[in-house]
């Protein structure tokens, strides 16, 4: 799989949880798969540790992305969790891309 934003073939699959996600070892992205993403943000802290770690690439972040799954334009939405993240996500198969650091502030938003 090829990372959507930084465009390296190198995505580290590892699963959490029993759900795999991949992420780009070069930017620290991260991708989910449907449903993956809600998932995985009902977790405990302890055992979504590996997810939280990355920071945000300001010039990577604003760049447009493709699905890497399936190639169609990966959209730009305003997270209902937290609404300074801006998810890329896929119409087609509703995965989800979330830059470094991402995770983590969805992760600590209060939930409402
Ligand atoms: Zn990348
Ligand atoms: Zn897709």
């Amino acid at each position: 799989m090829k990372c959507p934003k930084c465009g390296t073939e190198n995505m580290e699959v590892f699963s959490v949880r029993k759900v795999a996600v991949e992420r780009c070892s070069s930017c620290g992205g991260i991708w989910f798969d449907a449903r993956e993403l809600s998932q995985l943000l009902d977790q405990d802290a302890r055992h979504v540790a590996s997810l939280r770690r990355g920071s945000v690439n300001v010039q990577l972040e604003g760049k447009k992305g493709f699905c890497p799954r399936d190639g169609a334009e990966l959209l730009r939405v305003y997270s209902s969790i937290d609404h300074s993240v801006i998810l890329d996500a896929c119409a087609e198969c509703r995965g989800i891309w979330l830059d470094g650091g991402e995770f983590e502030k969805l992760f600590t938003a209060p939930q409402s």
